[in-house]
């Protein structure tokens, strides 16, 4: 194996290969379109495309794609050969700068929520030049936005640009009033933990529930699960570390800095994390992450399952989404700082963030909303609904002595202007870590956990990249027009963290008495996706992303829809996988059973003198639960007959909620009570404790 150094992004055409290269002014040009955003000429283009496809076809790609993120979940790319006939039957290999700067494909087979009802059918892919090409399976693959003819964003990119541009703009206008000159950007960053099963290929392949909708949909608890505690950063089994080991070898050679491996609480659970970057690039690798994560395990006769709730009872898996901002000079802006100049600009960056979390706490929770993530939130797992923000006692002793005005803590610290004394440094483990927070400041990063293991990362950034920038614009107006900066500042500070600070939670976000009290708050709750989808479209949600140029009023109303869509249709999926399998496995097996228990008692009737008791016992409860089965079967068909009713969009979505999983969930409990019962040999699925230890 080559060298870690050298395998690592060995597969992208990353700056080093550019300026290896691309002509010095080629290079140049293109490096201050991507930082500047300038337009980028067609012959710089043409150079660019042809060093490209030289660079692609040593490394033996013969096709290129337009890869791009539709709003389908999953990543879609539609490959073209790079060869062009020529005289004489021969062909040459070209690629050229209009094919790698855009692309059109017909975007009618994807979700795009009605926009295409008043536009063309045709979509375009553009070029993300800010992220790098790189090659995947002999395909250099470009990165790029995927739009309507009319501009309309059809994919998850496009607005996760526009919002990191917002905040860009917003926190520059904050960097200014300091008197900082020097940064010329401000970026989101981010670094996603990605939680994960794997599980035994043979024994998934017989699971029709797994390979259809991913989460089992039946399952009576194993023996065994995760009482013991026993798995948490437990030693890593050979199967599972020779697959990590090709992930993290494949991970690098496309330039994704994979970091961190780890077993997680739940048996056959683990964990990758990355270094963090800017909110784009990780946004594009958590995605080639999860596209790795499902092919490499396919080599090692295991499948990855990125489902949110694979196994009832057991952790689901989420996806921590680590956000900071930082500028190109390489400062973390919510890193307390040393100066008392610093950490004036610190606290306000922080309370943009608090603030930004109370007011559009709603949409942060739909960036979360999946029927699969459902399952976990409020589970007493993963944290709940409910939107509170975990800062630490520190923190929070020293804004709330700011606010009340008096000195924080020790006296020989030297006081800063806006009143309060020099922060103390916070290592990122001064305090206790709080897992139940759904939202966590972390030394010097916010940790939002709510968001689901399958779930694309645009989502959450997107919403806390133009939360964070409107907060921001409130206070860039507020001190723009202040004749006083220093003690306009401090009175901004006081009163936003009095404002906001019914958000700030640092006990236990499990226990009942936190609910209560969210609730005398009056924070966001939003139990489940059908709850909290319509409040992308509310007055307030529109406001903000069409001030901020992230989304149009449209283009909410086409993602509500998309979304609503989404979620409606994954019920439907699981609801008709549900009816399949009792009818063609499980109600034959329980027949099988009750037919060989009632020959045998027949028998020994008839032989006279043995005692039948168990045979009776076992058929009793038996039937007990099956004579269930048809009631519930059929209850659940006629339901998804009358779903196909017309009904608009938050209603359909509740309909499935309320009339379709509730009998589900029933079904379900039926059948898990009867594999309790019938035996082994009958029950057609393989079991949880055979799915959960499949993997050695
Ligand atoms: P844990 O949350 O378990 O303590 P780590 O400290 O390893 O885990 O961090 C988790 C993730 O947070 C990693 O992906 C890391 O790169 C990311 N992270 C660290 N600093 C920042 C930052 N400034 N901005 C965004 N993500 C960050
Ligand atoms: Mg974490």
């Amino acid at each position: 194996m080559k060298s870690i150094p050298d395998l690592f992004g060995s597969m992208v055409f990353n700056d080093t290969v550019m300026r290896e290269r691309l002509p010095k002014d080629v290079y140049k040009a293109l490096k201050k379109t991507m930082s500047r955003g300038t337009h980028l000429e067609l012959d710089v283009a043409n150079a660019v495309a042809g060093a490209m496809k030289d660079w692609a076809a040593e490394k033996g790609a013969t096709h290129y794609t337009h890869w791009f993120q539709p709003m389908t979940g999953t990543t879609a790319e539609k490959h073209d050969s790079f060869i062009s006939p020529a005289k004489g039957g021969s062909i040459i290999m070209e690629f050229s700068g209009k094919e790698l700067v855009r692309g059109e494909s017909d975007a009618s087979s994807f979700p795009s929520g009605g926009l295409r009802a008043t536009f063309e059918a045709r979509g375009y892919t553009v070029w993300d030049i800010t992220s790098y090409a790189f090659i995947k399976d002999g395909t250099l693959c470009i990165p790029t936005a995927f739009c309507s003819y009319g501009g309309e964003a059809l994919d998850k990119k496009t607005p996760l640009l526009r919002s990191m541009e917002a905040l860009d703009k917003q926190a520059l206008r904050v960097l200014r009033l300091f008197g900082n000159r020097s940064v010329n950007r401000v970026i989101a960053t981010v670094g996603p933990e990605q939680e994960y099963f794997l599980t035994d290929k043979k024994i998934y392949l017989s699971r029709p529930d797994l390979v259809y909708t991913g989460r089992t949909l039946f399952g009576a608890p194993p023996p065994k699960g995760q009482e013991l505690e026993d798995h948490y950063f437990g030693s890593i089994k050979p199967r599972v570390s020779a697959f990590m080991k090709e992930l993290d070898e494949e991970l690098w050679k496309l330039g994704v800095y994979a970091k961190t491996k780890h077993n997680e609480v739940a048996p056959a659970q683990h964990e990758i994390a990355p270094v963090f970057t800017t909110a784009n690039i990780a946004t594009d690798h958590n995605q080639i992450t999860m596209e790795m994560m499902k092919t490499i395990a396919d080599r090692h006769d295991l499948v990855c399952l990125l489902h949110e709730k694979p196994f009832a009872g057991i952790n689901g898996s989420g996806k921590h989404n680590n956000w900071s901002l930082s500028t190109d000079t390489g400062l973390n802006l919510l890193e307390p700082g040393k100066t008392p100049y610093e950490n004036a600009q610190f606290l306000l960056f922080l309370l943009a963030v608090i603030k930004a979390a109370d007011e559009y706490g709603d949409l942060l929770r739909v960036s979360a909303a999946s029927a699969g993530n459902d399952h976990r939130l409020g589970a007493n797992e993963a944290p709940p609904a409910i939107m509170s923000v975990f800062l630490g006692e520190e923190l929070t002793d020293i804004l709330e002595a700011l606010e009340s005005g008096k000195d924080y803590l020790s006296k020989e610290r030297p006081k800063m202007e806006i009143g309060v004394t020099v922060l103390p440094h916070f290592p990122k483990d001064s305090t206790d870590r709080n897992r139940t927070s759904p939202f966590a400041f972390t030394g010097n990063k916010f940790e939002f956990r709510m968001p689901g293991s399958s779930l694309s990362v645009a989502g959450p950034n997107i919403v806390l990249n133009t939360a964070a920038a409107e907060a921001l614009r409130g206070f860039a107006e507020f001190l723009e027009n202040s004749d006083d900066f220093t003690s306009d500042l401090a009175l901004l500070i006081k009163n936003t963290f009095r404002k906001h600070k019914r958000i700030i939670f640092n006990g236990n976000n499990y226990s009942d008495e936190w609910e209560k009290e969210a609730e005398i708050r009056g924070l966001s709750k939003l139990q489940t996706t059908a709850d909290a989808l319509p409040e992308l479209v509310s007055p307030k949600s529109v406001e903000l992303f069409s001030r901020h140029g992230v989304f149009s009023e449209t283009e909410l109303h086409s993602r509500c829809e998309i979304l609503t869509e989404g979620y409606c249709k994954t019920i439907r999926i699981e609801a008709l996988t549900m009816t399949e399998l009792v009818k063609s496995e499980i109600i034959p097996a329980c027949i099988d059973y009750q037919n060989d228990l009632t020959s045998l008692l027949q028998r020994k009737k008839s032989c006279g003198g043995y005692n039948a008791s168990l045979e009776e016992y076992l058929l009793s409860d038996i039937i007990k639960f099956s004579s269930r089965l048809p009631g519930l079967l059929s209850e659940l068909e006629t339901a998804l007959f009358e779903s196909q009713d017309d009904r608009d969009i938050p209603n359909k979505a509740r309909y499935y909620r309320d009339m379709i999983f509730s009998v589900m969930s029933e079904l379900r409990s039926v059948v898990d009570e009867l594999e309790k019962l019938v035996a082994k040999k009958y029950w057609p699925l393989p079991s949880y404790g055979e799915l959960l230890c499949s993997v050695m």
